[in-house]
């Protein structure tokens, strides 16, 4: 038998369903299903995604040879179920032609509406409705709406307006009127002439009169789009096969603009906003479903019970409301029962919160359209939790409804949805940290202090933000960077204080000296306010009120769930007991990362850190590390307190010492007074310092290496730290950690200045402490060769930031440069810096555990760098067999439930 290429719906038959998605696209599928439902929908018929791809492969000719019969078929059965006759121009059948793919590409493809319009049809239209200027208004908008998709008049070039509004206007203006629905019956025919002519003038063709040649050409133009420019960007953004196609559904139209007993709306099963198991939506009388959104008119609401929320907000007065407002519960209560009947028959059909459309011609209901909501973070929590609580889904669906990136929506401050309404919106950079805030504008980390000192909210805007600005960071309510990617300084930072922040905003110019910023035309003074939304990377004017977060009841049950389910253990990323604190809140079962050298920005342990440096022998070096080590162990001491008994990686000094000395002249000044030493001296040991590439320089163990009693100071402080943890009651579990090995015997030389130093302290203090000694892989020779480095490392933890730049060859302080070009052009999909490049650098990670399971089966993997914390890169580590992920405390809710995702799946595949 033939294929079949077109499949019907309506209320005497329907062939398609739900699970007919590939075939029948997203939309056509669903309207089969609502017709199998017996749910009113007008008659139609879906031509399936198959027939475009023989279109695009083989041709029009072809396609259209093959569908032909059955499309003829399928107008019959609709002009059978709606009682009109296509092409009949007393009383003609109107059609609307849709793409509908299998995956929802919005904004991509186009629409035609009220098709089998002309000359002759509309005076039918007029008479059988009494309602000439409804007729001519329609014909107006099919003829533009076809002019534009199927013909190709559209504008010339980006500068260029819309021919068609450009004659809209013209009439507008001769007129003296302002707005479409104030023109008349004669000027929308004088609309509809001109029209016609501009398509003449400017394509060659005549509009077309004969409805088959109208159809026809439409479907045409909807196979096309498929491969339009937008569409081609989006599916290689989103990996949709371009063999896909899109579906054409074709149906009958209906109108809610036929007078007051006709209406439009959209409504929500629940509350998309907030989850609320409330039905909502709102309609207009007498309208058509793009005056809904055009926001013209008040739309009214769906409910009673939302009618009168409306009101007071609006505070609009019972009466008035009621008056000028009513609901359709009110206006229209038996329509409005069907309405109640329809979205509770397919909430409950498709378990998922639906998004409606419908319009009521003339007394008579019709759904239009049913797909799954899109909502808020905090609504995806709550509707997955109470379904599963109302028996709708069961744990694994309720774990999957929810995007895991969403629940930031859950965990920072957000603007208060009413102020932005109004927000003035100055420059876009990355959204580094999520989260939002406004303050006054500091160009420098001690006047933040200063200025939050006082008690003032200030945002601290840098060019680019170094470890100097730690300090001034922690205290500023945001930080907005000029220069800098997703794990710049500022953004690695600004997440783990769980700060917002943007980076990487090219068009902010800051003057620090001045202490201004210009953004475009505008300048910014010390003291202004600025707002920043952190998971968007927005900027704006002024001030914005913001919400505290709430965690509410249903995010810790989904939580639980979560951990239920994950395989995955997530650690956090802690260098102080706060943020320790803050990660267990979050649900963090150890720290998986504590970089030790933002422990030695603080007050007096910078300068004793700068002794250091400054030293010129080990006895030099040794006097200042004697003075750090009260200071560190009390640190260390700190976190095992914090964590009790869970395991605590620290890793052992890792930045270019550079980064710990100032590189302005004053601040050298003021270096040398407190040294006591000449600033000529300073100067010339930063100049000393100085490397071409720093991040490929005098850093890691490299430093241990060359000055082993860093190290030993630091294991010295870790040991002490423990056994004082014990004796105050905690349990320990301590994991030593050596940063940017690249061979075994770095590892080995490093290990075995910690190990000396334990059988000191456990000499001196007459007792152990059990520990684990360890190394980061994160430079490739250290993925490649796992093997030799595991026979002797305990732990694996994978910095993958580090190896991200060292395996792409690009730096991560400077990607921001060139990244986003390239993933405009498709050259990347994504940021490799945010989610990890599997192909490339994730099977270095693979590779190397392997190689280091070969030699020490059971060593335990972890993962450190921040794409712990990204949920498709959780997957990936899920899969490479990782035993944990450690990311921001911020992060870690959304990697538990990543890392559940992901066994869910792994379980399904
Ligand atoms: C890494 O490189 O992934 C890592 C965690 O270390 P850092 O970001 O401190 O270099
Ligand atoms: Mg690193």
């Amino acid at each position: 038998m033939s294929r079949t290429y077109v499949y019907r719906f309506g209320r005497s038959a329907t062939d398609g369903a739900a699970a007919m998605k590939n075939l029948l696209g997203g939309k056509g599928a669903n309207l089969a299903e609502m017709c199998r439902l017996g749910i009113p929908v007008p008659s139609g018929f879906t031509i399936s995604t198959e027939a475009c791809t023989v279109y695009t492969e083989r041709g029009r000719d072809t396609a259209l040879g093959l569908i032909d019969a059955e499309v003829r078929a399928g107008i019959a059965f609709i002009e059978q179920e709606m009682g009109k006759r296509f092409g009949n121009a007393a009383d003609p059948l109107l059609l609307s032609v849709r793409s509908g793919a299998r995956a929802s590409m919005p904004g991509m493809m186009d629409t035609i509406l009220n098709l089998g319009l002309n000359d002759e049809a509309v005076e039918g239209l007029a008479r059988k409705t009494g309602n000439p200027r409804f007729a001519w208004d329609s014909y107006r908008r099919f003829v533009q709406m076809y002019g534009d998709v199927v013909m190709g008049l559209k504008p010339v070039s980006k500068e260029d307006h819309d021919p068609f509004e450009v004659i809209i206007d013209m009439v507008k203006d001769s007129k003296g009127v302002k707005l479409d629905t104030e023109l008349d019956t004669a000027d929308l025919q004088e609309l509809v002439a001109r029209f016609k002519a501009l398509i003449r003038a400017r394509i060659g063709r005549d509009f077309p009169t004969d409805p088959w040649e109208q159809l026809w050409g439409s479907v045409i133009a909807v196979f096309e789009s498929w491969n339009n420019d937008r569409a081609r960007v989006y599916r290689e953004l989103n990996d949709i096969p371009s063999s896909w196609g899109t579906a054409v559904n074709v149906q009958a139209m209906v109108f809610g603009n036929l007078g007051d007993h006709s209406a439009t709306g959209v409504a929500f099963t629940r509350d998309a906003g907030t989850g609320e198991d409330v039905f909502n939506g709102e309609f207009l009388v007498n309208a058509q479903g793009e005056d809904v959104v055009a926001g013209i008119r008040t739309p009214q609401q769906v409910t009673l019970l939302g009618s009168r929320r409306w009101a007071e907000l609006a505070q609009v007065a019972e009466a008035e409301r009621a008056e000028r407002y009513p609901s359709l519960e009110e206006l229209m209560p038996g329509l409005y029962a069907q309405l109640l009947q329809a979205e509770t028959q397919l909430e409950n059909h498709f378990t998922d919160m639906q998004d409606l459309e419908f319009t009521i011609q003339e007394g008579r209901l019709w759904m239009l359209q049913t797909r799954n909501g899109k909502r808020t973070g905090a609504a995806m929590v709550r509707i997955a939790m109470e379904m599963l609580q109302q028996g709708m889904i069961d744990e694994k669906t309720a774990l999957l409804r929810v995007t895991p990136e969403r629940l930031n929506d859950l965990l920072h401050p957000v603007f208060d949805a009413a102020a932005m309404k109004s927000a003035d919106v100055l420059a876009r950079g990355l959204p580094a940290s999520p989260g939002a805030a406004s303050g006054q504008v500091v160009f420098h980390a001690d006047e933040a202090e200063h200025w939050a000192r006082d008690g003032k909210a200030v945002i601290l805007v840098r060019q680019e933000t170094s470890p100097e600005d730690l300090r001034g960071m922690s205290v500023a309510k945001g930080i907005l960077t000029a220069r800098g990617g997703m794990t710049s300084h500022a953004a690695v930072v600004a997440r783990g204080m769980g700060k917002c922040c943007v980076s990487g905003a090219g068009a902010v110019h800051v003057d620090p000296k001045g202490r201004t910023m210009t953004i475009g035309e505008r300048h910014f003074a010390e003291g202004d306010w600025i707002s920043l939304n952190g998971s968007t990377g927005e900027v704006y004017a002024g001030r914005i009120a913001t919400r505290e977060a709430e965690l509410s009841g249903d995010f810790g049950a989904l939580m639980a769930l979560a951990d239920q389910h994950r395989r995955l253990e997530v650690r956090a990323n802690a260098d102080t007991p706060d943020d320790a604190e803050r990660a267990r809140r979050f649900g963090a079962t150890g720290i998986g990362l504590a970089r030790t050298e933002h422990m030695f920005f603080e007050g007096a342990r910078i300068v004793a850190m700068r002794e250091m440096i400054l030293a010129d022998d080990e006895a030099g070096r040794r006097q200042a590390l004697a003075k750090l080590l009260p200071m560190q162990r009390s640190d260390f001491l700190g976190l095992f307190r914090a964590m009790d008994g869970l395991p605590v990686t620290i890793r052992l000094l890792d930045p270019p010492l550079h980064e710990f000395v100032p590189h302005d002249e004053a601040g050298q000044q003021q270096m040398a007074r407190e040294m006591k030493v000449s600033p000529g001296k300073i100067a010339l040991r930063v100049e000393q310092l100085a490397e071409f590439n720093p991040m490929l320089g005098h850093r890691g163990c490299r430093l241990g290496i060359s000055y082993p009693e860093i190290t030993e100071m630091q294991a010295r402080a870790i040991f002490e730290a423990g056994l004082e943890a014990q004796d105050k009651g905690c349990a320990v579990k301590a994991e030593i950690m050596v940063p940017l090995v690249g061979t075994v015997r770095e590892f080995n030389a490093q290990a075995a200045v910690i190990r000396a130093t334990a059988e000191k302290v456990f000499a001196e203090r007459g007792r152990t402490l059990p520990y684990m000694l360890g190394t980061m892989i994160e430079t490739p020779r250290a993925a490649l060769v796992a093997d030799s480095i595991g026979r002797q490392a305990e732990f694996f933890s994978f910095g993958t930031n580090d190896l991200t730049q060292m395996t792409m060859g690009f730096s991560r302080d400077d990607a921001a440069k060139f990244l986003p070009q390239y993933l405009k052009l498709g050259l990347y999909e994504h940021d490799p810096f945010r989610s990890i490049d599997q192909k490339g650098v994730g099977l270095l990670v693979q590779m190397a555990v392997e190689k280091g399971r070969s030699v020490r089966p059971g060593i335990e993997v972890g993962v450190c760098g921040e794409h712990g914390g990204d949920p498709a890169s959780v997957a990936f580590f899920h899969r490479a067999g990782l035993d944990y992920v450690s990311c921001s405390p911020f992060r870690v809710p959304i990697a538990r439930l990543a890392a559940a995702q992901a066994a869910l799946q792994d379980a399904a595949a």
